[in-house]
């Protein structure tokens, strides 16, 4: 749209890209204002599992938008957090027993980390080091960059970003490096570590096993190191549990939440923690009260769009649907997987992820050049460097699906090194 004032994230306006003009949306597909249906092959960065416009989740925005909009949450308490709180305490690990309210994954990640920090405060030691694992991704705050992979887009604020020690990743059959860099570094006596379980998200649809995950929260509880799972993308079913965390049989003792939260409809994150660390912030002293607030803390619709998320979750097959989701994309998968220039197919719960190699070895530009096929068969791809995955609503069809795997097909040949 040329004349329109908006600077859109990680967008080269330069480039000229077409940015679509989508008027509506509903399940998985989005309808442009020139006519097109588009397949939403990636929940819309996420954040979409039921559908777009659920009925449900836009009747309870729709109901409490008129009853009670926004509050100040600092010294107030409405009913739609009220019933969120007790119904994330319903389905969360007992551990977890406080639930702290803020607007984006970022923001709950820079929440996970002050408290961390204000739990070793209250406890008279020095910790302020964070271990982070490698490839890692927790948001676009300088707090949530600082513990995030480092690179070209973050190389402009790098002065502020904060310094962390990074572990690497454990690859498969190199998992004992990894687990022998944390238990050396949680020695060095740090703060947290924070970590997505199971699934590295932005950083290129890495997985690891549970077993590696169920170790380092083993090692992390024995150095009395604080364990972060920043769940903001794995939870809400997309790695076929409801936490990831639940696969290695772990809980963490801060949990970061957004994303699938509203069933993606509208923003909301939630960092819920153990009672030790909700402890070292209690008492009769007003300077070691947590001192995080945002305007919109715990907004009311958010809330209710939450609950009629977990409401669907209760009363619906939702688990069901993802595993016959993952069992279909496994079979489309599998036909892929046999195409020359693909490689590294994998899948964990919803999600399925290829390598592309189009003969040159990784080139800046594939991913552009791909997502101009995807873009003329109507489906929403965005591929992470030569890294394609699918991460569909759980609502999806046969037909939709078969589209986007058929468009991926397409646009691999049209790619591919001429033989
Ligand atoms: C998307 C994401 C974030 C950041 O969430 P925003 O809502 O975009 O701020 C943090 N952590 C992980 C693992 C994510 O995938």
């Amino acid at each position: 749209m040329s004349g329109s004032a908006i600077w859109h994230p990680f967008t080269q306006h330069g480039l000229g890209e077409p940015i679509p003009l989508v008027d509506r949306a509903e399940g998985a597909a989005l309808f442009t204002a020139d006519g097109r249906r588009i397949v939403d092959a990636i929940s819309s960065w996420w954040v979409t599992t039921h559908g777009h416009a659920h009925p449900r989740i836009a009747a309870a925005v729709a109901d409490q938008a008129r009853k009670l909009d926004q509050i100040i949450f600092a010294g107030w308490t409405h009913e739609p957090a009220e019933t969120l709180a007790a119904g994330l305490r319903a389905i969360m690990p007992p551990a977890l027993t406080r639930v702290f309210f803020s607007d984006s994954g970022s923001t709950s990640v820079e929440v996970a980390l002050k408290m961390a920090l204000g739990y070793w405060l209250d406890r008279g030691e020095r910790r302020h080091r964070i271990l982070v694992l490698e490839h890692g991704y927790h948001g676009d705050t300088i707090g949530a960059m600082s513990v995030g992979a480092r690179g070209v887009f973050n190389r402009a604020y790098s002065p502020l970003l904060f310094e962390v020690e990074s572990i690497p990743f454990p690859v498969a059959g190199r998992e004992q490096a990894t687990l022998d860099a944390l238990d050396r570094a949680c020695r060095g006596g740090a703060a947290a570590f924070i970590v997505e379980p199971l699934l590295l998200g932005a950083g290129g649809m890495l997985i690891y096993s549970p077993a590696t995950l169920a170790e380092m929260r083993r090692i992390c509880a024995h150095h009395d190191v604080l364990f972060i799972a920043d769940e903001v993308m794995t939870a809400w079913g997309r790695t076929g549990t409801l936490l990831a965390c639940e696969q290695a049989g772990i809980v963490p003792d801060i949990l970061c939440l957004s994303k699938g939260l509203t069933g993606g409809a509208v923003p909301l994150a939630v960092t819920m923690a153990t009672e030790p660390i909700y402890a070292a912030h209690y008492g009769t002293d007003r300077a070691r009260m947590f001192f995080h607030s945002s305007s919109y803390t715990a907004n009311p619709v958010a809330c209710a769009a939450a609950n009629a998320n977990l409401a669907i979750w209760r009363e619906e097959p939702v688990l069901d649907r993802i595993t016959d989701l993952a069992r279909r994309q496994a079979d489309r998968l599998a036909a892929l997987e046999t195409l020359p220039t693909v490689a590294n197919a994998r899948r964990i719960g919803t999600i399925t992820a290829v390598e592309i190699d189009d003969g040159e070895g990784y080139l800046s530009d594939l991913a552009p050049r791909l997502t101009a096929v995807f873009r003329q068969h109507d489906v929403l791809l965005r591929p992470l460097g030569n890294t394609v995955y699918v991460m569909p609503p759980y609502c999806i069809d046969d037909d939709d699906l078969d589209l986007i795997y058929d468009s991926i097909a397409e646009a691999v040949a049209a790619i591919s090194p001429v033989a």
